[in-house]
C-alpha cells in the first residue's frame, strides 16, 4: 500500500446522492472530466452528479449540512460553473475546521457510456480539487440493467461515501 493510501484513524464518515436527468445536446460531465456522450445532464452548475454526491457525502461527514445550503441552485453565481469548484470550497471549509479527508468511495450509476476507463482521469481531476491524493479516491461504476429512467439512459445517478481524520 502506498503512503497516500494508508488509513488514518477515520473520526467521521458521510453519504451523498445524486441524480441528474439526461437530455440531447448537454455535456456530460462527470467526475470534473468531459466525456463522449450523446447526452448530458441538466443542472444549475454543470450537472456533475458525481461531484456533487462527493461533495454532499463530505459536508455530512463534517456535519455542514448539504449541497444546496452552500451551493444553492438559485444562485446566479453557481450557474454554469464546475462542480470542483464545490469541492475545492467544500475542501477549505473542512480544513477550516481541522478535518482531512482520509477516504471517499463512490458508485455511478448509469446505462452509457462506459466509465472504467475513465476513472484514471476522474480521480485525478476530483483529487486535485480537493488536495488529497488520488490513491485516496476509489470509484465503481454499474449499469441499471435497463431499468427504469436510469436504465434508459435518462438519468445519471451516484452515491458517495466519505470519511474523514482530524
Ligand atoms: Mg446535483
Amino acid at each position: 500500500m502506498t503512503e497516500a493510501a494508508r488509513p488514518e484513524p477515520i473520526s467521521r464518515v458521510g453519504i451523498g446522492y445524486d441524480l441528474h436527468r439526461l437530455e440531447p445536446g448537454r455535456k456530460l460531465i462527470l467526475g470534473g472530466i468531459e466525456l463522449a456522450a450523446e447526452r448530458g445532464p441538466v443542472g444549475h452548475s454543470d450537472g456533475d452528479a458525481l461531484a456533487h454526491a462527493i461533495c454532499d457525502a463530505l459536508l455530512g461527514a463534517a456535519g455542514l449540512g448539504d449541497i444546496g445550503t452552500h451551493f444553492p441552485d438559485t444562485d446566479p453565481k453557481w450557474k454554469g460553473v464546475s462542480s470542483l469548484l464545490f469541492l475545492e470550497r467544500t475542501a477549505a471549509m473542512l480544513a477550516e475546521r481541522g478535518l482531512r479527508v482520509a477516504w471517499i468511495d463512490a458508485v455511478v450509476i448509469a446505462e452509457h457510456p462506459k466509465l472504467g476507463p475513465h476513472f484514471s482521469a476522474m480521480r485525478e481531476a476530483l483529487a486535485r480539487a480537493l488536495g488529497i491524493p488520488p490513491e485516496r479516491i476509489n470509484l465503481k461504476a454499474k449499469t441499471n440493467e435497463r431499468l427504469g429512467e436510469l436504465g434508459r439512459g435518462e438519468a445519471i445517478a451516484a452515491q458517495a461515501v466519505a470519511a474523514l481524520a482530524g
